[in-house]
């Protein structure tokens, strides 16, 4: 087996591999590849979690990526977990990686659409027992939705599979899903990320980082997963896991139609589901004003009104 001993970074050899294999850029895809090799390098260093470094832990680790590209982020979390998944949809990409992953043993390559994946019978199928950490270099187009494809696969009352999300995104994006609520970055994303661990902005990357250039300059966000599931964050809550559960449902819709015309007093935003008065009762009863909007509410008084509307 040849052992891969070029930069997968350098545009050279990004240009030549792409040509080998007679494949281009594909915007449609969000292909835009990191040429600097520190960069790949220290997000995959950035996922790993700080316990795994003790010399007592003996946890297998998982990791899985979503678009390894030419695989430069995929090899360093080669050798940094015990097994990685990469999921890749564009099939043109699958030969060139098996060579520039031929190497590495503990890497297996799926030719899948991430959207289309039921991720957690995939990650149960993949990984068995171990906790997994994403890490990627995510496609813009589908940051948002891949993000809450991922916060979607826990279950709130349990322990979350997956550990950690560990991703460049476009900074607007990062600035998000870190923002306090109230402030002019709040959205529903954050109030769901905020439901299942806290966000925190690790470092930006600059436009000219990439093949080819986007117009926007990006920055890698983590998100650590609550180890204990919502109950870790959120005082009364329901005892009973199905509860639970049924609770931050009706906290997502409720975030979704706060979220959905933002100018909207909340009471209004959800006068088509919900009696006005109730509304109103829940939130005096939370010691909010009846005329609060969705977006000054934290994801603490979204589960809490949650609990009232019940
Ligand atoms: N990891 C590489 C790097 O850092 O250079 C490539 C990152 S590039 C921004 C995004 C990657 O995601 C591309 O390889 C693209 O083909 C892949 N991708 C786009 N949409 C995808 C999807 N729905 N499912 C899986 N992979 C996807």
């Amino acid at each position: 087996m040849e052992t891969w001993d070029k930069n997968l970074c350098s545009p050279a050899v990004v240009k030549e591999l792409l040509a080998k294999y007679r494949l281009a850029p594909q915007k449609g895809f969000g292909q835009n590849f990191l040429i600097n090799a520190r960069i790949p390098q220290e997000i995959a260093k950035a996922s790993v979690p700080e316990e795994s470094w003790n010399s007592s832990f003996d946890q297998p680790l998982g990791a899985l990526e979503i678009g390894p590209g030419l695989g430069a982020m995929t090899r360093h979390l080669s050798a940094l977990y015990d097994q990685v998944i990469a999921v890749e949809i564009d099939r043109g990409l699958i030969p060139l990686l098996e060579e520039t992953l031929a190497d590495c043993t503990n890497v297996k390559v799926i030719n899948q659409d991430f959207m289309k994946l039921d991720v957690p019978a995939f990650l149960q199928s993949r990984f068995g027992d171990m906790p997994v950490h994403v890490c990627a270099n995510l496609p813009y187009y589908i940051t948002t939705p891949i993000l809450m494809k991922l916060l979607e696969a826990q279950r709130p009352s349990r322990p979350p599979k997956i550990c950690s999300v560990t991703v460049l995104v476009q900074t607007e994006v990062a600035d998000r899903l870190c923002a306090p609520a109230g402030s002019a970055a709040y959205g529903a994303i954050t109030a769901a990320v905020r439901l299942a661990g806290t966000a925190k902005k690790l470092f930006s990357v600059s436009a000219g980082n990439f093949l080819p250039q986007p117009k926007v300059a990006s920055s890698v966000v983590q998100i650590q997963l609550y180890p204990g599931g919502i109950r870790d964050a959120i005082d009364d809550l329901p005892l009973e896991d199905d509860a639970l559960d049924i609770r931050i449902e009706k906290t997502k819709e409720l975030i979704s139609l706060g979220f959905a015309q933002r100018r909207k007093t909340l009471v209004n935003a959800l006068s088509s589901v919900y009696a006005r008065e109730a509304v109103t009762a829940a939130l005096a009863d939370l010691e909010l004003r009846a005329d609060i909007r969705g977006e000054k509410l934290s994801a603490e008084q979204f589960v809490a009104l949650a609990g009232r509307l019940s």
